[in-house]
């Protein structure tokens, strides 16, 4: 018992190498995959940072990999709406992954994190490969929906596949409630339409069907307002 359990613990230690014993190890490992769901500025970034840093501080190795779509703050690294970043890889779709990281580096790596899934097509493929035959830990952030709250690339297609779901809400720019969508300011039709707070925002139910130019008018009025007041505030 004991010997069988330090020589799995052996071989689990040098989990870059190649060998017979390595790939008993590497089969029994049991792979997971944990999705994070929910509108524009839910705090999915940074609950996937959290999670990845947790494994990385736990003596895991872990890789973070963003589509290279989206280039909103830097290239090379995932960077949350409050600041917070790490290094990751920026690729057009998973499947260059392994190309770019390298088979050997692939192999010794136990986590991986998926930032902005929607644009990854390729997510459900990469996903059962990893976790079912590769042992890998796959935490998925990604919106669920689009402006139109139709479904978004292929997230949800890796529900069926994940072990846990999780449903951040933001709050609605209106009203402050639990906001569950993303409201998009601009008439702009095309789904993939990279923006940030000047483009989106999250809304309740309720503001749902707010229109985005109306919103704009009204947060303009409301901006003046504020800046009328703290003048007459400041001449007082
Ligand atoms: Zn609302």
């Amino acid at each position: 018992m004991l010997s069988s359990a330090r020589s799995v613990s052996a071989a689990a230690q040098s989990r870059g190498g190649a060998g017979g014993a390595e790939m008993e190890v590497r089969a029994a490992q049991s792979g997971e995959i944990h999705v994070i769901v929910g509108p524009m500025f839910a705090g999915k970034t940074t609950a996937l940072l959290r999670r990845v840093q947790a494994e990385a501080s736990n003596g895991r190795s872990v890789a973070l990999i963003k589509s290279d779509k989206d280039n909103r703050y830097a290239l090379d690294s995932v960077v949350t709406h409050d600041g917070a970043k790490m290094p990751c890889w920026a690729i057009p779709q998973l499947s260059s992954f392994h190309e770019k990281l390298g088979i050997e580096a692939y192999d010794k790596v136990d986590v991986i994190g998926i930032d902005e899934a929607q644009f990854l097509d390729d997510l459900h493929d990469f996903c059962c490969k990893a976790a079912d035959r590769d042992g890998k830990i796959i935490v998925v952030a990604g919106l669920d929906g689009d402006y139109k709250r139709k479904k978004f690339g292929s997230v949800l297609d890796i529900v069926p596949l994940a072990d846990s779901v999780t449903k951040l809400t933001a709050r609605c720019e209106l009203c402050g409630r639990r906001a569950f969508f993303t409201l998009r300011k601009t008439q702009e039709t095309r789904t993939e339409l990279i923006g940030g707070a000047d483009v989106y925002m999250p809304v309740c139910r309720q503001h749902l069907h707010m229109d985005g130019q109306i919103v704009m008018e009204a947060t303009r009025i409301v901006l003046d307002l504020d800046k009328s007041t703290v003048r007459s505030h400041a001449l007082k």
